[in-house]
């Protein structure tokens, strides 16, 4: 399984670095954003270190597509939010911070205004713990 001890994700995975951890199977991970757009913010990765869409494997990427489909459930179940964004960057032109494959699921509210302003704040870890239990207890 493709691996990079330097990449903050691959270290999620791990265990090296703490996550708010809302699902996992053998081949993801999903765990809260730590700076959250809106409450609710989550990211689903794939247990195999590929910078991007262009180079994942194809069935890691299906893997990872399925899993973000039960998690928007989940998300959807849990904090019922007026709309779901899914969001996935490649390349620091289009975004991309973090160079381990990720697929970001906002939950939105109508009318919030929402503009993509990636990772400038910390959020509230005490509310995103709290955030991540609704969502995992909706996992089916
Ligand atoms: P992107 O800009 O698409 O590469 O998104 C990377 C995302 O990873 C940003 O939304 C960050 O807030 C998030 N992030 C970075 N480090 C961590 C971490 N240790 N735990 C959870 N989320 C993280
Ligand atoms: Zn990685």
């Amino acid at each position: 399984m493709a691996h990079d001890p330097d990449c903050i994700f691959c270290k999620i995975i791990d265990g090296d670095i703490p996550s708010f951890k809302v699902f996992e199977d053998e081949k993801t991970l999903t765990f809260m954003d730590i700076s959250p757009v809106n409450p609710g913010h989550v990211l689903v990765i794939p247990k195999y270190h590929a910078p991007d869409l262009m180079q994942i494997p194809t069935d890691w990427l299906m893997a990872t597509v399925a899993t973000a489909q039960t998690v928007a459930q989940a998300v959807d179940k849990a904090l019922k939010p007026d709309g779901i964004n899914i969001l996935q960057s490649n390349g620091p032109a289009a975004g991309q911070s973090v160079f381990h494959l990720h697929v970001h699921i906002i939950p939105r509210t109508a009318g919030d205004k929402l503009a993509f302003d990636w990772g400038i704040a910390p959020g509230d870890m005490d509310a995103i713990g709290a955030v991540a239990e609704r969502i995992r207890a909706s996992v089916v």
